[in-house]
């Protein structure tokens, strides 16, 4: 059985898909996908030689050595262009997931899904998906063992890029037209990056959870930003503090 969070990532495979699971660990994904016939074929790429040997045993004992293959290699190295339709990549920083695709971004043609899970910077996969026109289909949000995960899931689909632009200036423009819902007047494209443009259309416990975290957070780094002599915490306990305000602002406004 699969943790929740990557029952979740399965659940947006595209079916009979053939993906590729980069930093794939134990391999937990591309077998369980394989065995349950959520996906034909999958390869389940791995940096790391622990990792890679934890991932090789795995499909060698559910028998699955013919349909998923492991192989060694950094990011998106490990697949040929055309390969995979879908691509998976959980359990990492947004920053360290985003150089992957950029760093491999001539294997993506033919890649109709990407399903991105980072474990922070959510805000550099989304800024990367925007860039290069992934039109971001489906964001959810799960709690799992005192934990929150954000999985954001974008499609290569004609004319993503409006598609996109749409959805965000959609809840950038909210105000006025939903009277219950002033979350628009207040939001901020950047803002938008770190919460989610599908996230913020309607919240819940989980979200709200996650983010009166960060705010506590930030209002610690704040504290501690505000009590040091260096040349340049002046500049950042005043960035701290706007988006300490602008984050309780969107909260306080959203549906
Ligand atoms: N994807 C699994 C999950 O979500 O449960 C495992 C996540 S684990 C925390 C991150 C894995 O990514 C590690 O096994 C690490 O070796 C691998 N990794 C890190 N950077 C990588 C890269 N550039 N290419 C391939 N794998 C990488």
């Amino acid at each position: 059985k699969l943790s929740s969070r990557l029952q979740h990532i399965a659940d947006r495979l595209p079916p009979g898909c053939r993906f590729a699971d980069i930093g794939s660990d134990h391999a937990l994904l591309p077998v369980w996908a394989v065995k349950h016939g959520a996906a034909v074929s999958a390869v389940a790429g791995e940096v790391n030689d622990g990792p890679l040997e934890a991932a090789r045993r795995q499909v060698a004992e559910a028998g699955l050595s013919q349909s998923v293959s492991v192989r060694k290699g950094d990011g998106l190295e490990v697949i040929a262009p055309g390969e995979v339709d879908a691509i998976t990549i959980a359990g990492m920083g947004g920053a360290l997931i985003s150089s992957i695709l950029e760093a491999g971004v001539d294997k993506l043609a033919g890649v109709k899904r990407l399903i991105l899970q980072p474990n922070v910077g959510e805000d550099f996969v989304r800024r990367w998906l925007l860039e290069h026109d992934w039109y971001v289909t489906d964001e959810t949000i799960v709690a799992e063992d005192g934990k929150i995960y954000e999985i954001i899931t974008a499609d290569a689909v004609p004319g993503a890029a409006g598609l996109n632009e749409e959805l965000y200036k959609q809840r950038l423009l909210q105000q006025g037209q939903d009277e219950s819902d002033k979350s628009g007047a207040v939001l901020t494209k950047e803002l938008l990056l770190m919460m989610g443009p599908r996230l913020t259309v309607q919240v819940g416990d989980v979200f709200l959870n996650k983010w009166n975290a960060e705010i506590s957070k930030l209002e610690n780094i704040q504290r501690s930003v505000a009590g040091s002599q260096l040349p340049a915490s002046q500049k950042k306990e005043q960035e701290l503090s706007l988006l300490i305000k602008q984050l309780k602002e969107v909260l306080a406004c959203l549906p």
